[in-house]
This record gives C-alpha cells, structure tokens and sequence, in this order.
C-alpha cells in the first residue's frame, strides 16, 4: 500500500503555524513511507475565503521544504484540489445517500429550527435537530426539492448508542450518537459542509492516512458513519495534540496570546529550518534526543507512534534560542550571509551613499563576527547595518559618550591613520599599547571607540570592528564621531549628569578586576 497524507487548511487569515505543524507531520510520514503528500484547499466557506491565502500557504510550504505531490497549481490524479471546484462531485454523493435512504432531504426553515431549539431549551433539554424531517416520504421530499424548494441534506444517524473509532494515537475513541443527530451534510445552497467534503476527498485522493488537529477529533465519528454509509473503507485516523500557549493554563495557542502566523516568523527573520525542528519537537523528538535535527533526519527516524500528546508548548523563547543556534553553529557563515543580504539591503535602501552590500568577504567577515549576538536573521541585519552605512545617526546617549572620549577618539584618528598592517594584530597591538600609554581602564577608551564606529554599544569586540572596517571606514566613522559631538547635547540636566558619572565610575571599577587585555581576536570562531 503507497502512503498518501494530505493537509487541508482553509484559505482564510495568515497562515497559521498550526498549519505548518500539521504540514510537517503529514510530510514526514509520507516522506518516511516513500508515500505521497497531497494539499488541499478547503475552501467552500466561501464567506471566510480570502483569495489570497491560497498563495500564502503554497508559499509557505515553499519556504519550509514541504513542498506536496500534489495540489492546486501542481496538479495530480485526483484533482481538482480545491473543494470549490468539485462541487458537482458532493452533490452527486449527496444524492446518493439520499437514493440509498442513508440520507434524506430536509425542508425546515430557519425559523423553524430556532422555534424547535427554543422549545426544547424550555423543557431543559440540550438544542438538536430532533429528525422531524426524517418522516416526510422520499417521493414528496424529491418532488418538492425538484420544485425548487430550498433544503439540505442530513445523513441520518443512529439515536441510541455510539459510534467508535481508532485513533492510532489515543486509541478507542467513542462518543454518542445522539451527539451527532443527523447532521447536515449538504448546506442550502448546494455547497457540502466539512463532513461531506473530507469524507468525499479523502477517499477519492486515495489518503491511507488522517493526521491532522485534535479538534476535529469529536468530528470523526460523523465521519466514520458516512464512511459506512458510502460503503467505503476507513482510512487510519491521528489526531496531533494541541499546540499551546505557554501561559499557566496551557491553553490553544491563538492569535490573541501569540504570534501564530508563518509569514510573521519569516519576516522576523526566523529560519525556516530552525522553524521546522521546532515544529518537530512539539509531541516528538528523534530516537537519540538530540534537539538540532534536520528535516531529513526527522523523515528518516519518524514514526507516528513516537508523537506525544501531552500539550506541547508553543515556547517563542525556544524557537528564538533554536533559530540562534542555526545561525551560529549550523548554517554556514556563507550561507547565513546570502540569507540575511535581502534584509541587510532593505535596511539601506534609503541611503544611497551605502556601500554595496556584496556577498564577498567583508559580509562573511561582518555575519562571522556578529551571528554569536544575534538570535534572527533581523537583528543580524539591524547589527550589520553599521558596516555599510554611509553615515550613522548617533542618539543623544551615543554623543554623550562619544564627549566623554572626544579625546582619545582624536588620539586614535591620528594613530590608525599611520598604521600600516591594519589588521586584527595590529590593531589589538595599537589599541592596547595606548590604552597602557593612557593608564585608563579599557573602557573609557573602548566604549567610545565602539560607539563611533557603529552608533551602539552592544557591537563585538572592538579589535574585530576596526579590523573588520578597514582603514578608511574607520577613519570615516571617527571623523563623523568627533564632528556630531561639537552639534548641541541638549541635556545640561544637572541631577543625569551626576548619575551618569557615578555609573561610569562603577564600571571603570569594575574593569579594574577584569584582566585587561583587549579581547577580539579570540571571540571569533
Ligand atoms: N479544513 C480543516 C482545517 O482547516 C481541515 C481539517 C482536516 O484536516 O480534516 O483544519
């Protein structure tokens, strides 16, 4: 038997991690199985429908690597695969049910329905369809559907006892049928509800294998039903645990609490290959335990009853953490800097003087020394700005220090302009020396030279940045330094300034008992 999974989301709102999640495990199994991944695209609630969406998922697969098989613009054997699209296909199966008796055509109004649901609420029963429309005969229910009037279609269903299915996951799970009280398969307006439609899908597209969201797991009763009814054998059903929000209640994660769209994590700059271990991890984890695994180590080792169903949490502080190390000890220094060049590019795209942002040995050197501070793609680009920019804009708390150090920002101007091997170990060597010459703690010297040469002070050692800069960026940077701390400092506010010295106090004491050697060289890796 080939393996066919499949995913069928609803082109509605942002795709939704969710939906990846689901993508992942179904890709996986089929993948492991030598099977075949199918898409499919739910939308026949034509008032949810965003046309757009439809692309947004197809691209989202993209990006993770869980390309389908088959699927709406790739095509198949078994399309169309967008249920809107096989309409006339649910309408034939619809009035099959009807032909066999296991479904009838039903005629109450709206009205009807809420004066049912009302009465029985006044007698303190739970609201249901009470099968009223079961007793109306099949020739007049044909002849007045003929005449046009408006009805659904309802599979009829046992009123006692229960219907059970496996779960390969949760085993035996049974629910009552008078939960399920002849439910309508087929809406008014000729389009079937989710019922028909995956019960009709899933056995036309040849899909061996259900695995999708807890939630439809009270749902597939109905289905096996009408899996019975269409004399049609049950594919084997699983269903994923929950992801959750990481609040003490654990509850489903949701747009409300989290982020829960793809398109946002990429944008953030999350790695599509950190967002899939992550995924990977929620309900399952590899044989050895590792926690960095490829997706191809996942589809190698993956078995569905390795999945856990005890609420994993979706935990943004992991998937940040897991997307750093990717960044840092995972990809390639190449391979990050031909990732995060887009967004480095974005950010400049205002200045025009900006240099060129190359993929050559600067960017390698510049990702090199920064993918250890750096948890996103975005922070990489926002660090790495500094290296390109034309110009810097330095914040009031920048001039402030670039003042305090005015003078060895001179001193050093001067002595980098007449070094010649300007490398890491001549810089370190020069630094050092006139930090010694100075007999000053190390950062009353560095902090301003860091700030001048990338508008922060959270950068990488400052031997990495000045060798990494060169020569002529660097005299640059200092040069605008020294010109943007002669335009106004607006605070004269007597009671900061005060403070501000006794930080800087504290921090010269503190380097005190710091070895001081000028660290740099050996921070990269
Ligand atoms: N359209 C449903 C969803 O968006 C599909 C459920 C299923 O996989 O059967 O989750």
């Amino acid at each position: 038997m080939t393996v066919v999974t499949r995913i069928a989301p609803s082109p509605t709102g942002d795709p939704h991690v969710g939906t990846a999640f689901v993508a992942l495990f179904n890709y996986a199994f089929a993948r492991h199985h030598g099977g075949r991944f199918i898409l499919r695209l739910e939308d026949t609630d034509r008032q949810r429908f965003q046309i757009e969406t439809e692309a947004r998922i197809v691209a989202m697969l993209e990006w993770l690597g869980l390309a389908p098989d088959e699927g709406p613009g790739i095509g198949g054997e078994a399309g169309p695969y967008r249920q809107s699209e096989r309409l006339a296909l649910y309408r034939e199966y619809a009035d099959a049910l009807v032909a066999s008796g296991a479904a009838y055509r039903a005629f109450e109004t709206a009205e009807e329905l809420d004066a049912m649901r009302a009465e029985q609420r006044r007698h303190g029963r739970d609201p249901g369809y009470d099968g009223r429309g079961r007793s109306v005969p099949r020739d007049e229910q044909e002849a007045r559907a003929a005449a046009g009037e408006p009805h659904v279609v309802r599979l009829l269903t046992p009123d006692g006892g229960h219907t059970a299915f496996h779960d390969l996951l949760r085993g035996e799970v049974r629910i009552p049928n008078a939960d399920i009280r002849d439910t309508v398969v087929l809406k008014s307006d000729g389009f079937p509800t989710y019922h028909l439609a995956v019960v009709v899908d899933d056995h036309l597209m040849g899909v061996t294998h259900v695995i999708r969201a807890e939630e439809w797991v009270t749902s597939t009763p109905l289905h096996v039903l009408l899996y019975g009814a269409l004399g049609w054998e049950l594919p084997t059903f699983a269903h994923l645990p929950l992801l959750r929000n990481p609040d003490a209640n654990k509850t489903k994660i949701s747009k409300r609490k989290m982020d829960t769209s793809v398109d946002s994590y990429r944008e953030q700059g999350i790695l599509p290959e950190a967002l899939l271990n992550f995924l990977g991890t929620m309900g399952w984890s590899m044989p050895d335990g590792r926690e960095v695994f490829s997706l191809d180590d996942m589809v190698g080792a993956f078995e569905l009853e390795r999945i856990s169903l005890g609420g994993p949490v979706f935990d943004l502080k992991r998937l940040r953490n897991l997307n750093a190390r990717y960044l840092r000890d995972v990809l390639s220094v190449e391979e990050v800097a031909r990732r995060v060049r887009p967004a480095l590019q974005a950010r400049l795209a205002a200045d025009a003087a900006a240099a060129e942002v190359e993929e050559d040995e600067y960017l390698f050197d510049v990702v090199d020394v920064l993918r250890p501070r750096a948890e996103t793609l975005s922070e990489l680009a926002d660090k790495a700005a500094c290296f390109y920019a034309s110009r810097l804009v330095y914040d009031d708390d920048a001039r402030r220090r670039l003042a305090a150090g005015q003078s060895y920002l001179e001193d050093l101007e001067r002595e980098f302009a007449a070094l010649e091997w300007f490398d890491d170990d001549g810089v370190d060597e020069l630094l050092h020396a006139y930090v010694q010459r100075q007999a000053v703690p190390m950062g009353k010297v560095m902090m301003p030279l860091r700030v001048a040469l990338t508008g922060s002070t959270d950068a990488p050692g400052v031997v990495d940045l000045v060798a990494i800069m060169g020569k002529s960026r660097v005299l640059q940077r200092i040069g605008h330094a020294l010109e943007s701390i002669s335009e106004a400092l607006p605070d004269d506010d007597p009671e900061r300034l005060r403070s501000e010295a006794e930080a800087a106090a504290k921090a010269a004491e503190a380097a005190k008992h710091k070895p001081r050697r000028i660290v740099g060289t050996a921070e990269r890796g």
